[in-house]
Parts: structure tokens; C-alpha cells; sequence
């Protein structure tokens, strides 16, 4: 991955002058008026940090590690008019969704962390049994009896063919034919009972490779499953909290079918949340992208919230502001 520190000079763009979307709860649309000098400001002032700042050299590192980020800051009042400035990241950094200094995730895991904790133990026991699971051996002990099977066979049929020419012989140079006729009837059992052995043998290994086929059929279905619960668990506990402090699921207040997966781990909802949680008054927001350019955006440009997973739940965060 590419380092990216170009002049934080390089801001491209606006902040949108407001905010809005369809609130769910209330049928209307809230919108948020945005201070677009001050959101510019305090983004470039990020920006700038994160390019130079000593206090923020770990955040950096983390961040080219990444593919990229959207960048984001909140300015927020609180009852009394002090402003505070909230910082984000879409997704997670280095494996962590919770960096000191900038807003944690809105899914709170805590909610689910015990359910995690007993599904990823389960996944790991479950994957140490597809492990053991030796589908190849199965089948190699199979074609090893086959072929086993198929020589002792051929050598036995050589053996009783050769047994029976020269008893029929003896017999017919005046042997006892009572006698030959019941060795004869003996080897032709025998005979047979080698063979239904050897079917058996043949039959034995074949099904240990079918049992060993169905295990690990088995255990990935139920891999599949125990991920699907907690997948299913997580989205479930998922909420989002509004501007007069109500929390509700997701799946409440998502405009639209289908919650796209990542839902809340962009940066505009991230600081949303967080500002509501604290009760405090959005006043300036606005985010850009860090990093290399990817899926057209580019380094310090300013984006709006995206369609697909902020766009249906803006208007539920922004429910509760002043005069809405
Ligand atoms: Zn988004
Ligand atoms: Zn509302």
C-alpha cells in the first residue's frame, strides 16, 4: 500500500450545505443545516494533523495500512454552548473500531460479545474437526483395498482352479469319488466365502469414505450455521440512536429493503450517533476521503453521505433536532 501525504492544502470540494432524509419514525424528512465554512475548516484541520501531527503518528501508520478511509468531523454544542470536536473513520483500523480519540462504532458489540465469544470457539472446534476429517485417506484406503482385493482374488481363482483339475483327475484314475466330491464342494464354499469377504472389505472401505464425506459435509453446514445465527444476532442488535435519545433497531428505521451490510460504520453516522448519545447539537460536519484513490474517490475529497448505507438512516439520526 502506497503512503499518501500530499499538502492538506488539497481539500477538493464542499461539504453539503445540509443534511436530510426520511425519518420512519415520523413520516417526514429532517434535515440538518450545515456550517460548511466551519465543517471545511475542521476537516483540513484533521487532515493536517493526521499528515504532521506527533500525537497522531500511530493513527497514521494505522492508516496506511488501510486501503483508504473516509475521514470525518463533527463540530457539536453541548446544553451550555461549549462546542467539542468529534472524530471518525469508516470501518475499522488496524482491526480496531474503538481508537482513543475518535468515536467508536454505533453497533455496539458488547450487546452480542458473549454470543461472539461462543461462536468463535464453536467455529474453531468445528474447524478442527473439518481438519481431522481425512476425506483423501478414506479414498486412498478404498482404491488401496480395491486393488488388494482384486490381486488376492485372481491368485485364489488360480489356486482353486488348479485344486480342482487335479482332484477331477484323481477322481478319474480311480480315486474315491465321495471323497473328491466333498473336497470339491468344501473349496467351492470356501471359494465363496473369500469372495463375500473380500466384498465386505471393499464394501467396509467404501463406506468409511462416504461416512467421512457426510462428516465434513456435516460440520460445514454447521459451521455455516452457528455464523449465520450470530450474523443474524448482531443485526438484530443493532441500533441506532437519534437526536432525542431514542434508540431503535436498525431494521426500524432503515429507509428502504435490504440493510446493506456495513450499515453504520461509515464516519457520517459514526458521529451522528455519537453526538446524540452525548446529547449533543450538530453544527458542522463534513468528511473526505484518505488514502489512494479508489472506486473514484480521491484523496481529500469531500463526500456526501453515500446512498446505500447512510442515506436511508440520516433522517432517524437527524430526528429530534431543534424544531424537528
Ligand atoms: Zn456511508
Ligand atoms: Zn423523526
Amino acid at each position: 500500500v502506497q503512503s499518501v501525504s500530499p499538502p492538506s492544502h488539497h481539500l477538493r470540494g464542499l461539504p453539503p450545505a445540509d443534511y436530510r432524509g426520511l425519518c420512519l419514525r415520523c413520516g417526514i424528512e429532517h434535515r440538518f443545516e450545515n456550517d460548511v465554512a466551519l465543517g471545511l475548516t475542521s476537516l483540513k484541520q484533521l487532515f493536517q494533523q493526521l499528515e504532521a501531527d506527533p500525537a497522531f503518528a500511530d493513527f497514521r501508520s494505522a492508516l496506511a495500512t488501510t486501503p483508504g478511509k473516509m475521514i470525518g468531523v463533527l463540530i457539536a454544542e453541548d446544553a451550555s454552548g461549549t462546542r467539542h470536536t468529534l472524530r471518525a473513520y469508516s470501518g475499522e483500523l488496524a482491526g480496531r473500531r474503538d481508537w482513543p480519540g475518535w468515536v467508536g462504532p454505533v453497533l455496539r458489540r458488547a450487546d452480542t460479545a458473549e454470543l461472539e465469544a461462543e461462536t468463535l470457539a464453536s467455529i474453531a472446534a468445528l474447524d478442527r474437526q473439518i481438519h481431522a476429517c481425512d476425506v483423501d485417506g478414506a479414498q486412498h484406503r478404498l482404491a488401496e483395498t480395491r486393488a488388494a482385493v482384486r490381486h488376492a482374488g485372481a491368485e485364489r481363482r488360480q489356486t482353486y482352479r488348479a485344486q480342482r483339475h487335479a482332484w477331477s483327475i484323481e477322481r478319474r484314475e480311480g480315486g474315491d469319488e465321495a471323497h473328491f466330491d466333498a473336497l470339491l464342494a468344501k473349496a467351492k464354499l470356501e471359494h465363496e466365502e473369500a469372495i463375500r469377504a473380500d466384498e465386505a472389505r471393499v464394501e467396509e472401505a467404501r463406506q468409511a469414505l462416504l461416512t467421512e464425506r457426510e462428516k465434513l459435509h456435516r460440520f460445514r453446514e454447521e459451521r455455516r450455521d452457528v455464523s449465520r445465527v450470530l450474523s443474524k444476532a448482531i443485526y438484530d442488535a443493532a441500533a441506532v440512536t437519534n437526536a432525542r435519545g431514542e434508540r431503535r433497531p436498525l431494521r426500524e428505521v432503515f429507509v428502504g429493503d435490504g440493510i446493506a451490510g456495513g450499515t453504520t460504520d461509515c464516519s457520517v453516522p459514526k458521529l451522528l450517533e455519537a453526538a446524540n448519545v452525548a446529547r449533543l447539537r450538530p453544527v458542522a460536519l463534513a468528511e473526505a476521503w484518505w488514502g489512494p484513490t479508489l472506486n473514484d474517490r480521491h484523496h481529500g475529497e469531500l463526500q456526501a453521505p453515500c446512498e446505500r448505507k447512510c442515506q436511508p438512516i440520516l433522517g432517524y439520526l437527524l430526528c429530534g433536532l431543534a424544531g424537528q
